[in-house]
């Protein structure tokens, strides 16, 4: 008896098992070579040409076109990763991929699926017991958020710029929106702009839009604006009816023309009595009211674009006008500086010190695009582990020695456990070597000889990961170089790879329709 179309494909038992596993474990293997200080970088192309240069997991994944529905599985992970903390979406990737490889072997020797998932659940439990007891005792300070930061920055392309000077941008950002309430993330926008060296990266105490004055001679630069943010369109209107007008003599073209620039002129004026010395609208302006502003002084953005004219009015504080004639001081927002720049092709308006503004921007420059999105992509993971770390007040070891801590916690609770479900969490302990020998095979070094001196400098000393300082890689406490992640982070991870290995692992039949 045939229950599903002739089409559908379907796998079953161990051979579905061996190709879910194969696939995740591939989707993992491709992005093991840019995790850590020393990883290298990825050129994605796509169909269309586009070219985009990455160091950064859950990037790469993304822009891979992955089909594999398991596969999918560690793409999300990857995903939800970023979601939740912004960083750690390679190690989380990489660490999934080795929990199916362990898995894998475990197969084979007949252990059953349902005793891996348990086991990989307990196992789990154990890690995150392994972390909280290696969550630094120390108050998280500025100068550990530097160092979170740094961490999370180093061996990315950031350009000719330190990860050390880019770390004091990002703290101080995190900072200006950390309240009683916790940490406004949100508060913290990135803008990228090319055309100078990465050097010229700097903190905009407000926000930054791709606006440009709407003529020539307005003023580029306002101080203590009074700002008007308005719906209005200022061109001559042209009546709800189509009207047409037949001229048949100068005079009254004359007239009509005369009619015209009345109108234009009203609303140049009712402006600059208004008080605003700076207008946004959201609509068009005819030249003459510009150039009729721009004589008053006054510095006009037109066509603003809805979410553009969002940020104006939480920024400043003003409120939204839709008819000249409402126009009132009231509604005016403030700021404390209003400037334009143009830089070659793009014009950009500033909008610093704003009465309402909590925002700050990151204003990234770099000499090309490729540069600006990869620093972009940087700073934005240093300004989520930043947040983190600040609102949890956590931070533990980098550099492989959390990973070392909990493999070696896990091993040792294991030796309580009866029964196969034992193998499952050593297995599980084994999975989690894979972050420290990666860091060690991207350095150059051996991975083996790189574990056992970890491991056994982590008996001797509690603590012990494998530091990238500069051109040296040594053995020794993470804490005293300030190689240092969220707690959170590796929390994340743990959970989110387990989830997907141990959804993968439980799956015997895959039934695809054509
Ligand atoms: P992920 O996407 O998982 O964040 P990264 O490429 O950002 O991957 O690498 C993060 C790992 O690099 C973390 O384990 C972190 O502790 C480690 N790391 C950061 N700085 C150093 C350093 N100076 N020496 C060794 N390891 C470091
Ligand atoms: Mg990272």
């Amino acid at each position: 008896m045939f229950i599903l179309s002739e089409d559908s494909q379907r796998t079953q038992g161990r051979d579905a098992q061996s190709s879910n596993i194969m696939a995740g474990k591939a989707v993992a293997e491709s992005v093991r070579t840019t995790l850590g200080p020393r990883g290298m970088d990825k050129m994605l192309v796509d169909s269309g040409g586009e070219v985009v240069i990455t160091n950064d997991g859950a990037t790469i994944l993304n822009e891979m076109d992955i089909e594999h529905p398991a596969a999918q599985m560690i793409v999300e992970v990857a995903e939800s990763q970023e979601e939740e903390v912004g960083d750690g979406t390679t190690t989380a990737g990489v660490v999934a991929g080795n929990l199916l490889g362990e898995a894998e072997d475990l197969i084979e020797q007949d252990v059953h699926a349902t005793t891996i998932v348990e086991g990989y659940h307990e196992a789990a439990q154990i890690a995150l017991e392994a972390i909280d007891e290696q969550v630094q005792e120390a108050e998280v300070d500025d100068e550990i958020l530097k160092q979170v930061a740094e961490s999370s920055m180093t061996g990315k392309g950031t350009g000719g710029l330190t990860a050390e000077s880019l770390a004091e941008t990002v703290v101080e950002a995190v900072r200006h929106v950390d309240s009683e309430d916790g940490v406004a993330r949100d508060n913290v926008a990135v803008h990228t702009q090319i055309g100078a060296s990465s050097n010229a990266t700097e903190l905009v105490p407000g926000i930054v839009l791709d606006e440009e004055p709407a003529h020539d001679e307005m003023p580029s630069e306002v101080e203590n604006a009074s700002i008007a943010v308005l719906d209005v369109e200022l061109e001559v209107q042209t009546g709800e009816i189509d009207a047409e007008y037949a001229i048949d003599s100068i005079d009254q073209l004359n007239a009509a023309i005369d009619a015209e620039e009345g109108e234009l002129q009203g609303y140049a004026e009712t402006i600059a009595e208004s008080g605003a010395d700076v207008v946004f609208t959201t609509d068009g302006v005819d030249d003459r009211v510009s150039s009729a502003l721009a004589s008053e002084g006054v510095l006009l953005f037109d066509d603003l674009t809805s979410s553009d004219a969002k940020d104006v009015v939480s920024a400043t504080g003003a409120r939204r006008v839709g008819a000249l004639d409402d126009l009132e001081e009231s509604d005016f927002g403030e700021a404390d500086l209003i400037r334009t720049e143009n830089f070659g092709d793009d014009d950009l308006a500033f909008i610093e010190g704003g009465a309402a503004a909590e925002a700050v921007t990151v204003f990234v420059r770099g000499g090309t695009e490729h540069v600006v999105d990869e620093l972009e992509r940087a700073i934005g993971d240093a300004l989520d582990v930043v947040a983190t770390a600040l609102e949890s007040g956590e931070v533990v070891p980098g550099a492989g020695a959390t990973e070392i801590a909990i493999a070696d916690k896990v091993r040792q609770e294991a030796a309580g456990i009866e029964g196969r479900k034992q193998l499952a969490v050593t297995a599980f302990a084994d999975a989690l070597d894979i972050v420290p020998r990666t860091l060690a095979a991207n350095t150059g070094q051996d991975p083996i000889d790189a574990l056992v001196d970890l491991r056994a400098a982590h008996e001797s000393e509690g603590r012990a990961g494998l530091i990238t300082d500069g051109e040296e890689v040594t053995i020794d406490d993470p804490f005293e170089y300030g190689v240092v992640d969220p707690a959170d982070v590796k929390r994340e991870a743990v959970e989110s790879a387990t989830e997907a290995a141990t959804m993968i692992v439980r799956i015997d039949d895959v039934i695809a329709a054509e």
